[in-house]
């Protein structure tokens, strides 16, 4: 964001601090000083300077580890690295050190650098990001009955949890389909580390129930729809 005349405010997340924001001094005005390292996507090392009894630090200096530059070259995978970034600034609580989400964003956004199918990326991300930060959605028992369905289950967001077959129809809440497939792919994503998983190959059915599933659970946690969700939907068929 601008900050003043010359400066930006930039909001970062770190693996020594997790989400921090911090001031940029004449990051508009010199482009040099910083060069892209300031840049969305980008792999940084960034240098600070802290003093007491001020909010924020100020970025001295910005090394560039890794650009991940292709990702603004495609309109489908710009937006859903969008996503990637909004999500974790808003579940993500500021200040507080989470290395397996930093090794989680670093490992996505560099796939879909390197041509990675932004939807299915996007998909995989929200099921371990949410389980990293303690946000999991239980789908595996009827938060009801507690039995373990077999079928078609339904999603309440309000709850984080499924209804099956037998209990869905009292509930009175708008209702969220997930086949028997996509809870199955869900725990698969969820237990195999990212190197496997991005070897998998769901149907466009299951990514989109997820995507449906997790875009209502966020609206639920959040309390408001992610401005990067909107923009994704107008360039992905979801
Ligand atoms: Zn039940």
């Amino acid at each position: 964001m601008n900050l003043g005349e010359a400066d930006k405010l930039v909001t970062f997340f770190s693996l020594d601090r997790g989400m921090q924001k911090g001031t940029a001094k004449n990051a508009r005005k010199s482009f040099r000083r910083f060069g892209a390292g300031l840049e969305a996507f980008t792999l940084s090392r960034l240098h600070l300077y802290e003093r007491e009894h001020q909010d924020l630090p100020r970025i001295e200096s910005a090394d560039i580890l890794a650009q991940h530059a292709e990702i603004c070259c495609n309109l489908a995978s710009a937006a859903a690295g969008a996503v990637m970034l909004e999500l974790v600034k808003e579940l993500a609580p500021p200040g507080e050190r989470n290395a397996p989400v930093f090794l989680l964003l670093s490992q996505v956004l560099h796939l879909l650098n390197e041509g990675g199918d932004p939807v299915f990326l996007l998909s995989i991300y929200e099921i371990k990001l949410f389980s990293l930060l303690g946000y999991q959605p239980k789908l595996d028992r009827c938060l009801s009955c507690g039995s373990l369905p077999k079928g078609e289950t339904v999603f309440l967001a309000m709850k984080g949890g499924i209804l099956c077959p037998d209990c869905m129809v009292s509930s009175g809440e708008s209702q969220l389909r997930l086949s028997a497939g996509a809870v199955g792919f869900y725990y698969q994503a969820l237990r195999m580390d990212m190197d496997k998983v991005a070897r998998l190959k769901p149907s466009t059915s299951i990514l989109q129930e997820l995507d449906r599933t997790f875009s209502a659970y966020t609206f639920h946690i959040i309390g408001k729809r992610l401005k990067s969700t909107e923009f994704l939907k107008t360039v992905c068929a979801l």
